[in-house]
């Protein structure tokens, strides 16, 4: 019952499962949020006597929950331990300006509208095998086979994935290459995801793509002084105060 393949052969959309699907959802509460919701739903302006968003799940299949979108994204620091931090500095390191995904290593959640200050519908582009922008629907179809379905006002579907493809694909390079440098290799579990489609671009973003330790390095020294600012910026002598914090960690590196 609870499997997403209750609903075999029907595309799934916000307005279906508010209407037939609605007697096959079930409530979850005490749902901790993971890598293997496949979308979410914003359901909080539906007039609904209960929930504000709809969980579509790898395997706990299709339930509601009384958090927002917004709560359940926000929370996702307790599964991966830095939330939007990392993607935020992503983002701003390729300049990208739309809604901020949330990237980490080969997820990728994508805001369809909204973004992370606002109550959005999300899908996870580590579950997408293929996609199409008709008029004003973003259309998914899942690595399981099941076909998604959004409203997707405005905005180029492919350039957005596209992106969140580069800031995946950033972080899953370094990843691979830093854990090199432990004598360890790093594999994409489902590597038959819309996340790595884009790999053989050669856009100026995805030039920027790590191909050697410096360059993972210069990655991590952009995302402590990022870090690093964030903290002190507005402080008397931030800039003082940064340096000296760095000196000390480059400190504890050393063995005297
Ligand atoms: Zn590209």
């Amino acid at each position: 019952m609870h499997n997403i393949y209750q609903f075999s052969n029907q595309v799934i959309s916000k307005e279906w499962l508010l209407d037939q699907g609605l007697r096959l959802l079930y409530i979850d509460d005490n749902f901790i949020v993971d890598n293997d919701i496949v979308a979410l739903f914003d359901i909080k302006d539906q007039g609904l006597a209960y929930g504000n968003s709809l969980v579509v799940h790898d395997t706990k299949g299709v339930f509601i929950v009384e958090r927002t979108t917004k709560q359940l994204m926000n929370e996702f620091h307790q599964s991966n331990r830095v939330g939007f931090m990392v993607s935020r500095i992503l983002s701003s390191y390729f300049k990208f300006k739309h809604f901020l995904p949330l990237v980490h290593g080969n997820v990728g959640y994508m805001p369809l509208t909204g973004g992370s200050r606002s109550n959005a519908d999300w899908i996870g582009l580590h579950y997408v095998a293929g996609f199409s922008q008709v008029d004003q629907i973003a259309k998914f179809e899942s690595t399981q086979g099941f076909n998604i379905e959004f409203d997707f006002p405005k905005g180029n579907l492919s350039t957005r994935v596209h992106d969140v493809s580069v800031m995946a694909e950033y972080f899953v390079s370094s990843a691979q290459i830093y854990l090199r440098s432990m004598n360890l290799k790093v594999t994409v579990a489902n590597s038959g995801s819309i996340l790595t489609a884009f790999s053989t671009c050669i856009c100026p973003s995805h030039q920027k793509i790590p191909q050697k330790y410096q360059e993972v390095e210069q990655g991590v020294d952009h995302l402590v002084d990022s870090i690093f600012l964030k903290m002190c910026r507005g402080e008397l002598g931030y800039r003082e105060t940064v340096i000296i914090y760095k000196q000390k960690i480059s400190k504890t590196k050393r063995n005297y």
